[in-house]
């Protein structure tokens, strides 16, 4: 394990502003915090957080990323907080631990859960910053490192599989490919012990049996090169045992078979020379067809470049070249932060330049998408990623909002909504969610879709649901209403009206059918007497003129509320009974009922939320809505008749604009409950008078 002076030492040297004081102070706080932890493999905990700083500086990281990697488990592991890291080694270094720390949910996924490739997605996505990928892949290579010290076989496979599935593709995605490769050996050693051993057998008699090959092959090459006027660094490896192994599985073939395990790398001065390079070595060795890749005129998606080829060496043996010039190996090895880098220029203080260029320029937003465009992260940038409880992971675009989210999870449970708890607190429905939010959706039985969410939901599908449910709520009421309406006026004709006498005047009035009827007199679009007219012709002529106003007296009771405490329904939305509601109780001054989407709610997080819903018996109350009258003689006589029509008591209205061809009016009604309120908005979207009718 590297000492505390060896740390600061290697930062040190390539960083000489480095801030001595603060980095001992983190390696002091990180060995403080875990105090007694021990790793698997019996030592301390803090070695851990201690080696994957040491990482760091190997990539001659800034001292913040240093700092982060010392810490990065301290907030998930041990009792110091945020805020404690904030107030010791200052906000940005607490962004970035919690960025790491949120990264680290994916570790306690479980395995059925997670689509590899939506787990990618979201850790790049997380990863604002480039500096918490890093250190999320060093503490991964880490931990891969140390693999072997855990005694459970199941828990060895399940960290192997997810470094092979998720962080090695993450690691090569973003260009380390250093780490990639030893991430892959590692797991793959895990993952198929028998192969992994039979395959490192057979390359040690290969290495015992032509000692000195892989030289000789450079050697050949370098010479053939020269001849041709090149100048170049050739460099030869053994293959990985992982790539041996990944190739025979995708070609079906055995070890024998796969005989380009020999890989040399060949650098150039300029591009020029690559291909040139390239002509020389496929005229002076058979070149295998099929096997040739231009990255240089195409590079990958990281930013890699380079000329792949594969040669048949004396023919006997097949090898893998790579032809690429100094800047670009530079780049490929260092990966997507060094792109960076070489868009800049060389530097002359080291790698510490680029990343403080990096950084600066994710922080200033109008360059931002610049950067993603270099790094090629932008397709996911109008995507965040939200959390199930259980750790289901949903993608979402951006804006997306507890509502949203609960359709996506399931139409049923969308449907149901009736509050959501983001990372564990309540929160208004039409909160825009967060990447990395874990989202607890609060279900009602009874609960449906309501109209105003359309005003906040972004996703088509529940945009559709939503339409669709209210659509036909909507429907269902007013005709059931309209069947109250219908006994009523029913009874007070003389005769008794049966089946017969209601078909007849289905038909009389050139309706579809009873349903459409109902629908027609719950919509007011048929007044009583044009019903009577139609079930018993002539009934009507010596009727009296409509009832008197009833009586509004308001009978409101709450349940959920411990009998005695003082509520009172909000001014912002005025509930009315048969709303779903929600009570906030802020310290010393009573309950206050909101309607459950109401705009308010937002201001109210740090208060009480009590779930609460209406007394049998309550009635009365003020609804207050917004008509949109077409602007011509008697449009407001035809509103004001339909307010009296359903006994609805106007206690004010107020013209609050005049444009031509419109003129809006805001109501204040008293009415019985949200059924009543329901039958008048229908009613007035029903007339020719009106051109919108809405609650506010
Ligand atoms: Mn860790």
């Amino acid at each position: 394990m590297l000492r505390q002076y060896e740390l600061v030492e290697k930062v040190k040297e390539y960083d000489p502003d480095a801030d001595e004081a603060l980095l001992n102070r983190a390696y002091v706080y990180t060995v403080q915090k875990h105090g007694s932890q021990k790793r698997a493999s019996g030592d301390p905990y803090f070695s851990h957080p201690v080696e994957v700083a040491g990482l760091m500086t190997d990539l001659k990281l800034d001292q913040e990323t240093i700092i982060t990697a010392l810490l990065h488990d301290t907030v998930e592991d041990t009792l110091a907080t945020i805020e404690d890291v904030e107030h010791n080694f200052g906000p940005e270094v607490a962004r970035l631990v919690d960025g790491v720390t949120k990264l680290s949910k994916i570790d306690a996924m479980p395995e059925d859960e997670r689509a590899a490739e939506n787990l990618r997605k979201f850790l790049l996505a997380m990863s604002e910053d480039i500096r918490v990928l890093l250190v999320k892949l060093a503490d991964r290579l880490h931990n891969m490192r140390t693999l072997h010290f855990i005694k459970k076989p199941e828990k060895r496979q399940r960290i192997a599989r997810e470094t092979m599935e998720i962080y090695a593709p993450l690691a090569e995605r973003v260009g380390m490919y250093e780490y990639m490769r030893e991430m892959q050996a590692l797991a793959f050693e895990q993952l198929e012990p028998e192969a992994y051993a039979t395959i490192t057998g057979r390359l040690e008699q290969i290495r015992n049996q032509d000692g000195g090959q892989v030289d000789a092959i450079a050697l050949a090459i370098k010479q053939a090169l020269s001849e041709a006027d090149l100048n170049v660094e050739v460099s030869g490896r053994e293959k990985q045992t992982y790539s041996i192994w990944r190739k025979m599985a995708e070609r079906h073939v055995s070890f024998d078979q796969v005989s380009d395990i020999m890989a040399f790398r060949i650098l150039c001065e300029d591009e020029i020379d690559c291909y040139r390079a390239m002509g020389v070595l496929h005229k002076t060795w058979q070149f295998i067809p099929g096997r040739f890749k231009d990255y240089i005129s195409t590079p990958k998606n990281n930013g890699y470049r380079s000329l792949h080829t594969a040669l048949m060496y004396e023919n006997s043996m097949r090898v893998e070249v790579q032809i690429r010039t100094r800047e670009m190996h530079r780049t490929n090895e260092f990966g997507l932060a060094a792109h960076w880098a070489y868009k800049q220029g060389e530097r002359p203080d080291g790698q510490v330049g680029w990343l403080r260029d990096l950084i600066e320029i994710v922080d200033a937003s109008h360059d931002a998408e610049e950067l993603l465009e270099h790094t090629r992260m932008a397709i996911y940038q109008d995507r965040i990623f939200a959390f199930t409880p259980k750790g289901g992971l949903f993608p979402l675009p951006k804006g997306a909002t507890p509502v949203d989210f609960a359709f996506a999870v399931h139409t049923d449970l969308g449907a149901h909504t009736v509050g959501a708890k983001i990372n564990g607190r309540h929160m208004p429905l039409r909160t825009p969610l967060n990447n990395g939010d874990v989202v607890e959706i609060i279900k009602g039985g009874d609960a449906q879709p309501q109209l105003s969410w359309l005003g906040f939901v972004v996703t088509g599908k529940a945009r559709a649901a939503i339409r669709r449910s209210v659509r036909l709520k909507e429907r269902a009421e007013v005709a059931e209403l309209g069947t109250k309406l219908f006994d009523e006026i029913a009874a007070r004709l003389p005769t008794r009206i049966g089946k017969k006498a209601t078909r007849a005047a289905i038909k009389r009035l050139g309706l579809e059918d009873e349903e459409a009827l109902m629908y027609a007199i719950g919509a007011a679009k048929l007044d009583d007497r044009e019903v009577m007219e139609a079930l018993v012709p002539g009934s009507t002529a010596n009727l009296a003129e409509e009832p008197d106003w009833p009586q509004q007296d308001r009978v409101i009771s709450i349940k959920g509320l411990t009998a005695g405490v003082g509520f009172h329904l909000a001014e912002c939305c005025h509930p009315v009974p048969g709303d779903r509601i929600v009570g906030l109780r802020k310290a010393g001054e009573g309950v206050e009922v909101h309607t459950i989407d109401c705009l308010q709610l937002a201001s109210g997080i740090d208060a009480d939320w009590l779930d609460l819903s209406w007394g049998r018996r309550s009635h009365g109350a003020l609804g207050r809505m917004r008509v949109i009258l077409y602007d011509r003689p008697g449009t407001l006589y035809e509103m004001a008749g339909i307010f009296a029509k359903n006994l609805a008591n106007v206690m004010a209205l107020e013209q609050v604009t005049r444009d031509t061809p419109f003129q809006t009016y805001e109501v204040e009604l008293e009415v019985q409950d949200l059924a009543h309120l329901t039958r008048i908005t229908s009613a007035l979207r029903a007339s020719d008078a009106v051109a919108q009718a809405e609650r506010i």
